[in-house]
């Protein structure tokens, strides 16, 4: 199904496993890749052992000492030729993409595209990293602050977003003078082995010395020895929050840097003034797009009394129409789950829901029969609830759209809309202006990003993709997020003859 495929991608039986570029290591136990789309075993893949990492950690500290001595705009060139190999190989990685992590193809294929967008803006970065003039205080001196390398920058996954999330990751810290050590999520090894070979290719075309990009693989034990690394200054890591507090509090411990990326509870409010038609799209593809396993996703509808109806009728007309099954068969809306594990989270949530006494409106499945072999793929519910309720109030990594009536002002729908512990992305529908201005206001939406007239999914890399409260406060991507890959310096030159104290101290002696 996928052999073709790996080929290209430079995936051999010699390098499924721990590499530091052109050297593999391969001591470690086995994990084996599943894919969810027919339940076929892709290949099996050597987890890193300490000894192996212990050698990639060393490899990356060499690797920096020259990295970051190349001019930055040299380095952004490595990331150009990055971006041009993802080009070609953009329907390839695609379908590995789509193949081992279950989202349709065209969603892998933007998964690549954001790859390259990330490379296009971390080129252009490259002959900025702009640091501030300041003047100073005293005469004839001057201040500035700069921004040098960090070191090794740490990258840990998550499942759903294979390979764009290190790609954001890696595109700046490389163009910001950093080395990457990549710990990708143990359900998706085969994406994180394609990236890490065309980078590694590219790397060793250029002369460039091993270690600069390396993949440490297996589960939350190798991403824990990132964690407590001392040698690591940042760790950027992309997952539940359950894993964020425990990554957390690990490099706090050793008072390193975390950028944390973490779950969502996303909603849009539909005001009676919102215009229905788009709604309706920006709601289901919201929900069901990867299977309701973005962290973006669509989770709550917060709509208002006097359409409620209405959008409910809409919305559950619209789901009979959905088409499940093979991803990569662009007749249908929406693939598997990642594994059989998320499919009993989901019957799960779908009981707690009645537990609670929410109303189910489209009822829960697992597809069984030609097709559904791998036992991954449900029917996508829509349920009637309190925002209150215990489940709602969780991320549930599943298609579960709940639905929430709200009365008078649209005030009202943003208390509900905050009243979570997430804070990664939201949406308002209204084509009335005060509404919208209220919801971006200091009173409005408190999550890392507000939409009008948007779902809550799909960002553009251009903007600081991230999240508050637990959603944990990281920023990658676009904007300024680049400044957390680098140490930032003030410097004062004093150029006169003169030693005159700040704060106008006198010390004479
Ligand atoms: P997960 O937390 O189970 O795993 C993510 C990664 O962390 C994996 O590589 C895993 O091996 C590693 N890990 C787990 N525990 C660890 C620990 N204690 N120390 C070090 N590493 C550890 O998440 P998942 O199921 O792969 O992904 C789904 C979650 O990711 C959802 O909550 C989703 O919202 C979140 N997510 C967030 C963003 C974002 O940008 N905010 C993006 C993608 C996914």
């Amino acid at each position: 199904m996928i052999n073709k495929e790996l080929k290209i991608l430079g995936i051999s039986k010699a390098n499924l496993g721990t590499s530091t570029g052109t050297k593999q290591f391969a001591k470690g136990k086995f994990i084996t890749s599943y894919s969810p789309v027919d339940g076929k075993e892709i290949a099996q893949v050597q987890c890193t052992t300490k000894k192996e990492y212990e050698k990639v950690i060393e490899t990356a500290q060499q690797a920096q000492l020259s990295w970051r001595n190349i001019p930055a705009p040299q380095r952004g060139e490595i990331v150009r030729q990055l971006g041009d190999k993802l080009r070609q190989l953009k329907p390839t990685l695609g379908k590995l993409v789509s193949y081992e992590m279950g989202k349709s193809y065209q969603e892998g294929m933007g998964e690549v595209q954001e790859m390259i967008d990330i490379c296009d803006f971390a080129v252009g970065l490259s002959r900025q990293l702009y640091g501030n003039t300041i003047h100073s205080e005293r005469p004839g001196h001057r201040m500035y602050d700069q921004y040098h390398p960090l070191g090794i920058v740490g990258i840990i996954s998550a499942f759903n977003f294979p390979v764009a999330v290190w790609s954001w990751n890696a595109a700046l810290a490389l163009v910001c003078g950093d080395v990457v050590v990549w710990k990708a999520s143990e359900k998706t090894p085969l994406c994180a082995i394609a990236c890490q070979q065309v980078l590694a290719e590219i790397l060793k075309q250029n002369k460039l010395p091993e270690g600069i990009s390396s993949l440490i693989t297996g589960d939350a034990e190798v991403g824990n020895w990132l964690s407590e690394d001392k040698r690591i200054p940042l760790i950027s890591a992309t997952g539940s929050t359950r894993m964020g507090k425990e990554v957390a509090v690990k490099v706090a411990q050793r008072l390193g840097k975390t950028l944390l990326e973490l779950g969502g509870n996303n909603a849009i409010i539909v005001t009676e003034e919102a215009d229905l038609k788009m709604t309706l799209i920006g709601a289901v593809f919201g929900a069901v797009g990867t299977a309701g396993q973005r962290c973006t996703s669509t989770r709550r509808l917060i709509v208002h009394e006097k359409i409620y109806e209405q959008v409910k009728k809409s919305l559950v007309d619209a789901y009979k129409q959905l088409k499940i099954g093979d991803p990569l068969d662009s007749k249908n809306h929406m693939g598997p789950l990642i594994d059989q594990d998320a499919v009993a989270m989901y019957s799960k949530a779908v009981q707690s829901i009645k537990a609670e006494g929410g109303k189910i409106l489209v009822k829960e499945e697992v597809l069984k029969g030609k097709g559904y072999e791998s036992c991954c793929y449900v029917r996508p519910v829509i349920a009637e609830v309190e925002n209150h309720f215990a489940i709602v109030q969780a991320e549930t990594f599943a298609p579960i759209l709940y639905l929430i009536k709200y009365k008078g002002d649209v005030e009202n729908a943003i208390a509900l809309q905050n009243e979570v512990a997430q804070g990664l992305s939201s949406a308002i529908m209204t084509t009335n202006l005060r509404q919208a201005e209220i919801f971006l206001s200091q009173n409005g939406s408190d999550c890392g990003i507000a939409n009008v007239n948007i779902g809550t999914s799909g960002a553009e890399i251009g903007g600081a993709f991230g999240g508050e409260k637990e959603t944990g406060g990281g920023r990658e991507s676009g904007s300024d997020a680049w400044k957390v890959y680098m140490r930032r310096q003030t410097n004062t030159i004093n150029y006169t003859t003169s030693l005159p104290l700040a704060q106008g101290i006198k010390f004479d002696f």
